[in-house]
């Protein structure tokens, strides 16, 4: 075992299932749809999921920032900032969902046969969820990056994008970026960014150490906030692409555990230098 796979190990041990559902169900409970071009009102609560991440982020010792990219709708991020500097990491993904159509109680998250039900919990607040599973497994741990995490939650990727383009042109940016976009489990999709670079193969060789089987890496079928922050960035997530956006949505919480632990393995390695 080389140093990454040992404090990974010990990491990891301390994935907590209980934890990543109850924020997962919290943040399906803050119904954020985009509003489109309308202002920001109930029902369309994007301000309140990123308070709602902020405060976790808070509590893990990240810095937070925020930064409206239009009245009411803000981009929300933290960061875990390391003693030496080296590259940065942002896992990223986007506060809004899309209007919830007919389909009974949205809002109302159901845990049932280890899927997260509800509107928003595949895309993509199960990414958001395992987003601050990383940060958790990392307090809890003691073990320290050789470069800044950041986690972001941006506003309107459903409509025009405008809060990852507001963060490419007035940042936080970093060297690379994730974002935890509904896909098949097993693959990695590099949008712009070239299959042999270290960003994508670090996601593949993390994902396979995670889960034993090979990835497969492939283009990105659908928009996402991806090419807009200014940083190489991918797009690697649990949950199928048919669960975003459909009328019964859920997410598998082995999916979730997978993505996390895959994240916090591809920060280690690609932000270099790791002590406890
Ligand atoms: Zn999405």
């Amino acid at each position: 075992m080389n140093d990454i796979s040992a404090r990974y190990a010990f990491a990891v041990v301390g994935f907590d299932r209980e934890a990543v559902v109850s924020d997962l169900c919290d943040m399906v409970s803050i119904r954020s749809e985009n509003p489109f071009d309308g202002p920001p009102r109930p029902g369309y609560r994007e301000n309140e999921l990123g308070e709602f991440l902020l405060a976790r982020l808070t509590d893990l010792n990240f810095e937070v920032g925020s930064r409206e990219v239009a009245p009411g709708r803000p981009n929300v991020w933290g960061r875990l900032e390391a003693r030496s500097k080296g590259p940065s990491l942002m896992l990223a993904g986007h506060m809004d969902t899309v209007g919830t159509g007919s389909y009974d109680n949205p809002f109302a998250p159901r845990v049932e046969h280890g899927r997260v039900y509800g509107h928003g919990s595949c895309d993509m607040k199960a990414g958001l969820a395992a987003y601050l599973e990383v940060a958790r497994l990392l307090a809890k741990s003691g073990i320290q990056l050789g470069g800044d995490l950041l986690i972001a939650g941006t506003a309107d990727e459903e409509w025009r994008l405008a809060g990852s383009r507001d963060m490419g042109r007035k940042g936080p940016g970093a060297d690379f970026g994730i974002i935890g976009e509904s896909e098949p489990l097993t693959e990695v999709a590099p949008l712009d960014v070239p299959v042999e670079s270290p960003l994508a193969q670090a996601t593949v060789r993390a994902f396979e150490a995670v889960v034993g089987e090979p990835a497969i890496v492939r283009a990105h079928a659908a928009a996402t906030d991806a090419p807009n922050p200014g940083f190489p960035t991918i797009i690697f997530r649990p949950g199928s692409l048919e669960q975003a956006h459909s009328l019964c949505e859920f997410v598998e919480m082995n999916e979730i555990e997978i993505a996390a632990k895959t994240y916090l393995r591809v920060a280690m390695e690609l932000l270099g230098r790791v002590t406890w």
